[in-house]
């Protein structure tokens, strides 16, 4: 038969997973597993247990299945850091992990970016470039920069030095002009910088020995990544400008398709590009943690059956877990409001979800001031997604259309990065 399919693989915080679907979106064939966590002088070898898992992985996929893969794309941690020697290799530092931060390089940093620009901030790509080009001995000549989706990319089409548009852009990558910046095209360890293409486009064939060793085909390619976040909006298939996707998690993330870029460092608002569109993202320290401080997720189910999301609750309150809030309201000093807490758990429920429904249509708002493309409509992802009857308090509060994503796992954004890459190729 002439079916062919796509393998998609998210390497997340906490471990990986594959999705492997058809041209429709159908999915054949998943899996997960964790980090094996070798240690090595006492922390973590992440280069050895991320490519243990690469393999585990493609081990997992039905052996039946391989023969049909047409190709192959990986998102990964965004800023997550490796810094190979290109003659052997090898890692030539330990991975510099995505919330690492390294303030060291932050003063040099600045003095050589725009004001506000994405890099200026401790845990940027280019602050651990600058980080580690400053230790001495470090082997500067043949050294190569990857990002952690790039890097087991590499490990399977073995082309060294490519990245994505997405990845590249907290190394400094200007997504709108194509190439790096003046500014840092003139300093010396922009020798290490990776070329970049677009999310989803073909780099190369699998490498020979990997393809005859797990039997994939011979003209199965692979393709450039993205982050796990962008692959989680991927996921969502909101591929018009106007529709966007609020996750639900621990904190409440917006992410909106826009036809036009938008930044504003004050809000921690910032656009990634996906091919003549924009990804808008803004990221609020509301969210689940503070229901979980307070009610068990039975009680919420429990609760929330309780509740007429048609009614509005007068309860006004900003729940955040600690001090300080930046999107959308930039105020360091805010203070969480949880009071005055009624008698009834139903009502108190209902005036914390109205409350960050209230918040989530003020981002949208902001966004639209700023600049980006209306909202029409929202797909929701997240633990949050779940609660029904926070989807009809939303829909009334924002005014629009809101249901839950059927797709949110990155892997299967990742597999349709690998579709566009054959579809292209
Ligand atoms: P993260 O990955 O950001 O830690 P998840 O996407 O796993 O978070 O979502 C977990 C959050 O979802 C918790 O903070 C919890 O309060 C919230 N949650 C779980 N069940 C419900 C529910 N029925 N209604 C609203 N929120 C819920």
């Amino acid at each position: 038969s002439d079916q062919r399919l796509y393998l998609g693989m998210d390497f997340g915080t906490s471990g990986a997973r594959f999705a492997l679907i058809d041209k429709h979106g159908t999915i054949f064939s998943e899996a997960k597993r964790e980090y094996p966590k070798y240690m090595s002088e006492e922390t973590i070898d992440w280069i050895r247990s991320w490519k243990t898992t690469l393999f585990s992985l493609l081990e997992d996929v039905p052996v039946n299945l391989r023969q049909l893969i047409a190709s192959i794309s990986i998102d990964g941690t965004s800023a997550t850091t490796i810094i190979l020697d290109s003659n052997t290799g090898e890692s030539l530092w330990r991975p510099f992990l995505y919330s690492e931060s390294c303030p060291d390089a932050l003063p040099m940093v600045k003095s050589i970016a725009p004001a506000n620009h994405t890099v200026c901030s401790g845990t940027s790509t280019l602050c651990k470039l600058v980080s580690w080009w400053n230790i001495e001995g470090a082997n500067k000549t043949s050294a190569v920069l990857l990002h952690q989706a790039d890097w087991l990319l590499w490990l399977l089409h073995g082309k060294l030095g490519v990245s994505d548009y997405n990845n590249a852009l907290k190394v400094g990558y200007d997504p709108e002009v194509e190439s790096y910046p003046p500014w840092l095209l003139s300093q010396p360890y922009s020798q290490l910088l990776p070329s970049v293409k677009a999310p989803g486009a073909s780099i190369g064939f699998l490498k020979e020995d990997i393809r005859t060793k797990f039997g994939f085909p011979k003209d199965c390619v692979v393709c450039t990544g993205t982050t796990d976040s962008i692959a989680a909006f991927l996921a969502a298939r909101a591929t018009e400008p106007g529709k966007s996707v609020t996750s639900l998690g621990s904190t409440l993330a917006i992410k909106l398709l826009s036809t036009n870029r938008i930044e504003d460092a004050r809000f921690g608002v910032y656009s990634h590009r996906l091919d003549d569109k924009w990804l808008v993202g803004g990221a609020s320290n509301t969210g689940g943690a503070v229901l979980r401080q307070i009610f068990t997720d039975e009680q919420l189910e429990k609760l929330s059956d309780l509740i007429n999301p048609m009614e509005a609750s007068p309860l006004d309150y900003y729940p955040l877990q600690a001090v300080g809030e930046r999107f959308p309201l930039a105020d360091p000093e805010m203070a969480p409001r949880l009071h005055p807490r009624p008698q009834s758990d139903v009502e108190y429920l209902h005036g914390i979800l109205e409350s960050i429904a209230r918040i989530e249509a003020k981002a949208y708002r902001l966004l639209k001031d700023l600049g980006a493309t209306q909202v029409e409509e929202v797909f929701t992802a997240g633990g949050g997604a779940k609660n029904e009857k926070w989807i009809r308090i939303r829909e009334r509060v924002l005014g629009l259309p809101v249901r839950r994503a059927i797709q949110t796992e990155a892997a299967y954004g990742a597999a349709l990065l690998a579709l566009k890459g054959a579809q292209h190729n």
